[in-house]
């Protein structure tokens, strides 16, 4: 059975990867790890390479400080350390995703808070703090290059689902490798209805109460894998899904 849940997870990362590109959520940018079934101290992610073009045999397998397990050669993404920084300060995390969708671009660099407006993003959840790079670090390209910089994202972080990134993009944290994909295609469906309400005038967000009903779903709901089959099917990829179990 052992190998059999390694290799779903492979597979699986895959598909996270190919979502995310067809739903216009990463472009040649952005990646997608999933935290390995059987080691909590390793996690899956393509070696460097566009999500729309990754395949089974890029998935590098890599411990949480962000060497490759196995000596892998190939050029690995260079903010790799966001995903181990965010396994390692949350147990609770089995996903993260990593993109810079423009439409979520504004509030990262703004005064105006991102805030759920839309049930479907109700579990990006209520508070999305804003990481500064520059608040500890200085001046730099803005990339999370090292894992001092990746902790202090996880810092930022906290104990959210989301944080955004200034001038950069932003990160999702997901119990499952389907949630983490969720919120990556929902945050900036949810930027977007936001900005064109905030030209039509004031905003009525969801509540906190509102925001818990929906984020209290479970990661392994039926409507969870109804999304990932259908995101997996409009990607190309209906013949990587695995049988629900
Ligand atoms: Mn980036």
């Amino acid at each position: 059975m052992t190998p059999n849940v390694l290799e779903k997870a492979l597979r699986d990362v895959v598909i996270a990867n190919r979502i995310l590109a067809h739903e216009g959520v990463v472009d040649a940018y952005g990646h997608v790890s999933v935290r390995h079934p059987l080691d909590p101290t390793r996690y899956l992610l393509s070696r460097s390479r566009a999500p729309e073009l990754v395949e089974r045999g890029d998935i590098v397998e890599f411990d949480l400080e962000g060497k490759s397990v196995g000596g892998d050669t190939r050029a690995p993404y260079l903010e790799r350390f966001i995903h181990g920084a965010i396994y390692e300060a949350r147990p609770d995390v089995q996903a993260v995703v990593h993109a810079h969708a423009e439409a979520v671009l504004p509030f990262t660099i703004s005064a105006t808070p991102l805030r759920p407006v839309v049930h479907m993003a109700s579990f990006i959840g209520a508070r999305i703090p804003v990481w500064d790079i520059r608040d500890n670090f200085g001046d730099t390209n803005l990339l999370v290059v090292n894992m001092a910089q990746g902790r202090d994202l996880a810092r930022g972080l906290g104990g959210e689902r989301v944080a955004l990134m200034r001038g950069h993009g932003f990160v999702a944290a997901g119990r499952s490798l389907p949630e983490a994909i969720r919120i990556g295609v929902y945050m900036p469906v949810n930027a977007r209805v936001l900005l064109d309400a905030l030209r039509l005038g004031e905003v009525t967000a969801l509540s906190r109460g509102e925001i818990e009903a929906h984020a209290s779903m479970k990661p392994d709901d039926p409507a969870m894998w109804r999304a990932w089959e259908y995101w997996a099917v409009r990607a190309g990829c209906g013949d990587l899904l695995s049988a629900r179990t």
